[in-house]
């Protein structure tokens, strides 16, 4: 999923997480739901449902007789199959009539109601002309298909869906999987039928209500559009290139999983990859193609997330950073400098100006989860990763790793294995860029003299980066004379490392990483202004926190530079926005109220961070 970068939801992203931990991720109950049957008649009137879900499920220890399923906000009538139930917050325990063992097919039928909740992304929407389910939250447990229907809410459990969705017979409704027709139910409703019949996450299902138009793509007849009736003109436009992605997805990972549609779904407020029907932000339906980023991020989700799901969201990334990654393979439609171009300036760049210091694997809080390093961070990881191992092992990992956990799921061990297979160890590539933090900081000297008809060049490298690790990389630099240049790969395995080569010239210039082969500080450029403080910045930090009446920010390695300063409430609206200068960093908090804030710390070359700030009352 994402926020689209340019327009104002990009804020939603880094700075409204909580910064609570993420819970319950590991729990799993003693069930395997195999099918959810949905049948949802929606009152946009007073924006209620009153629906019915049949939950199939085996259970996966014997003599089972009590388990939960998750519901959120919604009020259960009735549990057929049940002994007894009862809600207690977002769960709906269950006590069956008698114990059950993993050879039972059990069915519960569910009657629920009510007005369905929402995050300010996640969540189910009723809109001004559209209502519909967004399968993921961005702020506290990210799977939301308990905001639809009563289910066993694990990325890992995944079942096969049939959706009977009841609407004014104006409007259209559409879910996952393919069309298995519509009743007139000949009282001013339609009743629309639809079936996944291949396994799949809840949080990936979606019903959305809306006066759509459908349209078919000429060129790829798995392909329909789901766009507002008067947008057709500026969608006709918008999806031209869809046809070619998704066969460019498929020459590179695999011909497309799903026995059913493909298709992009017109939703008011950002993109959310549920299976076989992305939502789509209307605002990117504009008539051009300048959105083809995202349409290429969703749709490749539907290998990477969606038919090789993470286990946990911990391992999102494994959703992610290949979503990322995948929007600059698709770049490569256009050619190696197209691919190499989007990897440096919308990859590279924005994880490194949004000062996160943190390891891909197992984020903490929510806002770690949906972080640039999540996705921006991971995708500059498996870049390098495809220019250490060569396309081709690259790529057949990339297929046994797909093909042995489709339709599953995967944990980082898992990819790993798999590359390794191709390749041979990667424990020196993974330890850092995945299980540690940030990324180097590199200090280079060159010096060469002259030594019969050959120049000895000496090359010498060190690590600076605040962070405590080393990254172990071959490293390169372009040494360039009078007409003529040679390229040097540098095994950089130790620090304060120093090199020397013979070359047939006498050097003028020494470039080093002349082909952005490596995500460092040295994207940002060196020379001109100081973009980044020479040793790396580490995290800022607010003292004393909670506080009363003010607050300094502390941020080590920024001393010598100016701030702007936004300080967001929970709702992520600005109330303060100051410019501190380096000798003042007092907050003056004297007019704020109690409670908890975001304050978000951009400094002198765009490096930024977020702290939460907690005021008490006295
Ligand atoms: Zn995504």
């Amino acid at each position: 999923m994402y926020s689209p970068r340019f327009s104002p939801m990009i804020l939603t992203r880094p700075l409204t997480p909580s910064l609570e931990p993420i819970y319950q991720q590991f729990e799993l109950e003693p069930v395997d739901v195999i099918h959810y049957d949905l049948s949802i008649d929606i009152d946009r009137t007073n924006e209620t449902i009153d629906a019915t879900a049949e939950v199939s499920f085996v259970p996966t220890e014997e003599n089972l007789t009590d388990f939960r399923l998750y519901l959120k906000a919604l009020t259960v009538s009735q549990v057929i199959g049940a002994a007894s139930f009862t809600q207690d917050g977002d769960s709906l325990f269950i006590t069956l009539p008698a114990p059950a063992s993993t050879g039972d097919t059990l069915t519960l039928v569910i009657d629920y109601s009510g007005a369905p909740a929402e995050e300010s992304w996640g969540g189910f929407h009723f809109h001004p002309y559209v209502t519909y389910q967004m399968g993921v939250g961005f702020i506290t447990d990210p799977s939301m298909g308990k905001y639809m229907f009563p289910c066993h809410d694990r990325p890992s459990d995944k079942a096969t869906f049939s959706f009977h969705i009841t609407v004014p017979d104006t409007l259209y409704a559409v879910a996952n999987g393919d069309s298995a027709g519509v009743t007139d139910n000949l009282n001013g409703t339609f009743t629309y039928h639809w079936n996944m019949n291949q396994p799949m996450s809840t949080y990936l299902a979606a019903i959305s209500v809306a006066d759509y138009a459908v349209l078919h793509d000429s060129t790829d007849s798995r392909i329909f559009y789901y766009v507002y009736s008067w947008d057709v003109d500026d969608a006709l436009g918008s999806f031209v290139n869809t046809d070619l992605m998704l066969a460019r997805y498929e020459s590179v990972y695999g011909a497309y999983p799903w026995d059913c549609k493909f298709s992009f779904v017109q939703t008011p407020i950002g993109d959310m990859e549920h299976l076989s029907q992305v939502y789509h932000i209307a605002s990117a339906i504009n008539g051009n193609t300048n959105y083809d980023w995202l349409l290429a991020h969703e749709m490749s989700h539907h290998w990477w997330g969606n038919c090789v799901t993470e286990q946990f969201w911990t391992d999102v990334w494994l959703s992610e950073s290949f979503a990322t990654f995948s929007e600059a393979v698709w770049m490569e439609t256009y050619g190696e400098d197209d691919y190499l171009d989007y990897v440096v300036n919308n990859i590279m760049k924005p994880y490194l100006y949004s000062g996160e210091l943190f390891p891909i694997v197992e984020p903490e809080t929510p806002a770690e989860l949906w972080s640039n390093t999540t996705y921006e961070k991971g995708a500059a990881v498996l870049y390098m990763l495809r220019l250490i191992m060569g396309d081709t092992a690259f790529f057949n990992g990339f297929g046994t790793y797909f093909a042995d956990h489709k339709y599953q799921t995967a944990t980082t061990v898992d990819f790993i294995g798999h590359m390794e297979a191709e390749y041979g160890e990667l424990d020196w590539f993974f330890d850092t860029w995945v299980y540690g933090p940030g990324y180097p900081v590199y200090d280079v000297s060159s010096s060469w003299v002259q030594q019969g008809s050959y120049w000895q060049l000496t090359l010498g490298i060190d690590q600076i980066q605040t962070a405590d690790n080393f990254f172990t990389m071959p490293v390169e630099f372009l040494v360039e004379g009078s007409g003529t240049d040679t390229l040097i790969t540098f095994w950089n395995d130790s620090p304060g490392q120093e090199e020397t080569f013979l070359v047939q010239f006498e050097p003028a210039t020494v470039v080093f990483d002349p082909y952005t082969r490596i995500l460092s500080s040295a994207v940002l450029g060196v020379s001109e202004e100081t973009i980044l403080p020479q040793r790396g910045v580490s995290t800022m930090f607010l003292q004393p926190n909670p506080a009363v009446s003010s607050t300094s920010i502390n941020w080590p390695g920024t001393s010598e530079m100016s701030m702007n300063v936004r300080v967001y409430d929970l709702s992520g609206r600005v109330v303060q926005s100051v410019s501190l200068d380096q000798y003042s960093r007092t907050l003056d908090l004297v007019n704020f109220p109690a409670g908890t804030f975001f304050v978000d710390v951009t400094v002198q070359g765009g490096i930024r961070q977020t702290a939460r700030l907690v005021i008490t009352g006295d």
